[in-house]
């Protein structure tokens, strides 16, 4: 069955990830710009990732007939150094124009610190003059829902911010209610050892909807499975979930967030 893949770091993945992937369905994927495993050692580091992900990696993609888009940014945890982190989205008007990028992300807090909520609201505000949906991620562990609050703290106050341009991305079982109540999208990351299993993720479809909502492997360098989605949509199928219920929430509901971007289309 046909899915979306909202978020994947193809960057850390082989070409046979690719395949698997084209094999299983996906059509379109999506890569936010996030932290490499290691903190880059100049700005420049950065250009380099940017050209990754707005050149290479769609070439990558179209080998496997999938369509590649990606977010820019620089990651919450380098972004608490405010210095250089401003001296990186100095760089970003210069890519935000390229065909495959849809808006700014992957911000958020990683420590919940000062320095990284300055640099996740100088980002909004990028956005918001640029007319560009964001993506947003969650911190982990005990600072997820303490970081979730500050910044749905932060958005509320941005006047002219439609919430319905926002997801906020790793929600969990504390999180969801608050995210979709402030009128935001919200993704839930299935993970084999954190953050989400597919069995968590289905009940949390079960107990709060389907409506803006979308599901992700977000596969990187880390213990993590590119296959995480369309193994969720064969636990659906197995609880008896209609095929029309699983399109909704692995390809539907993608698109429908996604389209705020005027970059976004599925024709190859
Ligand atoms: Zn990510």
């Amino acid at each position: 069955m046909s899915y979306i893949e909202p978020h994947a770091h193809m960057v850390s993945r082989t070409t046979d990830d690719y395949e698997k992937l084209a094999l299983a369905g996906c059509e379109a994927l999506c890569e936010p710009a996030f932290w490499a495993g290691f903190d880059r050692s100049s700005p420049q580091a950065f250009h380099d990732y940017f050209r990754q992900l707005t050149e290479v990696e769609p070439a990558r993609a179209a080998k496997f007939a999938i369509r590649h888009f990606c977010w820019l940014c620089i990651n919450p945890k380098e972004a608490d150094d405010p210095g250089f982190a401003r001296e990186v989205m100095t760089l970003l008007p210069d890519f935000l124009d390229k065909p495959n990028v849809l808006g700014i992300g992957e911000i958020g807090l990683n420590k919940n610190t000062r320095n990284e909520l300055a640099i996740f609201e100088e980002h909004v505000q990028l956005a918001l003059d640029r007319g560009l949906p964001v993506l947003i991620h969650t911190p982990h562990l005990e600072d997820k829902l303490k970081g979730t609050r500050i910044m749905l703290d932060s958005l509320a106050n941005f006047s002219g911010l439609d919430p319905s341009m926002v997801i906020i991305d790793h929600v969990e079982e504390h999180t969801v209610r608050m995210v979709l109540d402030a009128g935001h999208w919200a993704g839930m990351t299935l993970y084999p050892e954190s953050k989400c299993t597919p069995s968590r993720a289905i009940d949390i479809l079960e107990t709060e909807g389907l409506e803006r909502i979308w599901m992700n492997s977000a596969c990187d360098w880390g213990v993590s499975d590119p296959l995480a989605v369309p193994r969720c949509m064969l636990e659906m199928k197995r609880r008896g979930y209609s095929r029309e219920t699983i399109r909704k929430v692995a390809f539907d509901n993608p698109r429908d967030f996604l389209s705020a971007s005027t970059n976004f289309n599925l024709d190859i």
